[in-house]
């Protein structure tokens, strides 16, 4: 799909493309159509054009327009669009598949300008977190900016003392919050959280709820029940991202690869990590180097166009059900099948594999206006997190984060 900013797309043509695809002689055939489909091959009046694509599915596009019914190449085709939409493309209408580069529809080269995919910190969001922490509690490590923070060792005693105008307590899960009285006029809240397997139980003046917000429900008694069910409609997606650490990137480098898509694959992704040298932290120089490639992995249900939630929950539990070996097992076939044997080894050039699961990873907005109805102050509570703006975006949450502070007055 449109993906990484400025990388170039493959050199390959259509017929070889369709040719040195892993699929039946039909299947091939059939790919090569795909590969050469497009609007144009939709046969309807101009002036319906804009109507049909918003209105018909990617699926029906392909099977019924292109008449293609391989499984290889359907399978091909809906995991072409990666996390774009936060779905397989069995759940796009044509336009969005066409707008996120889906099987078929050539990749656009994407450059945002005023918001360009590039900005990383060598240990992705953690660094903004860090950069909020030590603007809060200064003491907690040495370093004046982003740049100095990056190797800078945070002391983690610093974070709750009694001192501190700001205190945090990690490992403590809120496990309930209510108001002392009438939330209408009350003037405290209870909050107990569990902390070391000990239950406590403190008051606060105002509380912001900054966590998943299908989760508020559970936690705020005494929430009214038109807020809590449209907390409840707020969703996130699974997620799994694994890094593996390589001794040295010759053979990606020799086949000159910068991302590579693998839509048959557990993860549809292949890619070197973001080029970031910053604060002492160097990103590798050579293809002699070591250096870490990112794959992702956006897991669906089994069955194609089944309700997006259902997908979630039964990707998240076969996500979940996988031990480690499974993962070692299928990166080690994707790797050796994607990569040269004489230039990739996997026993002796791969050194570590981390993987990381997100059960509820990027946000899902609910439907129609249950987002603003579910972030809405309740009493001294106020809402946060990026579910309540909808959007997997750390400026998001930072935004929602703003107004929830705001909203207490
Ligand atoms: C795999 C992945 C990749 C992403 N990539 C990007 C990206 O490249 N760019 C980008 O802008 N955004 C990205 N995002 C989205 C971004 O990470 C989120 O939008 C952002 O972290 C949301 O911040 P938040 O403070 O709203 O919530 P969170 O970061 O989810 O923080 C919520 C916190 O609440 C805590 N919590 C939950 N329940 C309780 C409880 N009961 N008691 C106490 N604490 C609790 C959690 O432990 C957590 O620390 C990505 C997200 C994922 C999952």
């Amino acid at each position: 799909p449109n993906y990484i900013e400025g990388l170039m797309a493959g050199k390959l043509s259509n017929k070889d493309a369709a040719q040195e695809a892993p699929l039946s002689k039909k299947g091939k055939q059939q790919l090569f159509e795909v590969l050469n489909g497009g609007l144009h091959k939709i046969d309807v009046p101009k002036n319906e054009l804009n109507n049909y694509i918003r209105s018909h599915s990617y699926f029906d596009y392909l099977r019924n327009t292109l008449g293609v019914d391989d499984p290889g190449v359907l399978k091909m085709a809906r995991h072409s669009a990666l996390d774009w939409a936060v779905s397989g493309t069995d759940l796009m209408n044509i336009e969005t598949a066409k707008s996120c580069g889906a099987l078929g529809f050539v990749p656009k080269a994407v450059y945002d300008e005023e918001n360009p995919y590039i900005y990383h910190f060598p240990d992705g969001n953690a660094s903004v977190a860090r950069a909020l922490v030590k603007k809060m509690i200064p003491a907690v490590a040495e370093g004046k900016n982003a740049e100095e923070l990056v190797l800078s060792k945070f002391n983690y005693r610093e974070l709750d003392r009694f001192s501190n105008d700001v205190r945090i307590r990690l490992n403590s899960t809120v496990v309930n919050v209510r108001h002392i009285g009438d939330p209408k006029n009350s003037s405290e809240v209870f909050v107990k959280y569990i902390t070391d397997n000990k239950s406590h139980e403190i008051k606060a003046e105002n509380v912001v709820m900054a966590c998943y917000n299908m989760m508020i429900p559970h936690i705020v008694s005494d929430l009214p029940e038109e807020q809590a069910s449209a907390l409840r409609l707020q969703s996130k997606s699974p997620l799994q991202y694994s890094s593996v650490g390589l001794r040295n990137w010759k053979a990606m480098k020799e086949m000159e690869i910068g991302m590579a898509m693998s839509p048959g694959n557990m993860h549809q992704a292949v890619f070197m990590d973001f080029p970031v040298s910053m604060g002492g932290y160097e990103y590798t120089k050579t293809p002699k180097d070591p250096c870490v490639i990112q794959m992702i992995s956006c897991p669906y249900g089994e069955t194609v166009g089944a309700p997006r939630l259902e997908q979630y929950r039964e990707a998240r539990y076969k996500m979940l059900s996988l031990q480690f070996k499974d993962y070692e097992e299928e990166i080690r076939s994707h790797l050796s099948g994607m990569l040269p044997k004489k230039l990739f080894d996997f026993n002796k050039d791969v050194e570590s594999i981390t993987v990381n699961r997100w059960a509820h990873g990027y946000t899902v907005s609910g439907p129609n206006n249950s987002i603003k109805k579910g972030r809405q102050p309740f009493g001294r509570i106020t809402i946060a997190n990026c579910d309540s703006a909808g959007s997997a975006d750390v400026k998001d949450a930072i935004n929602m984060a703003s107004r929830a502070v705001n909203e207490l007055g």
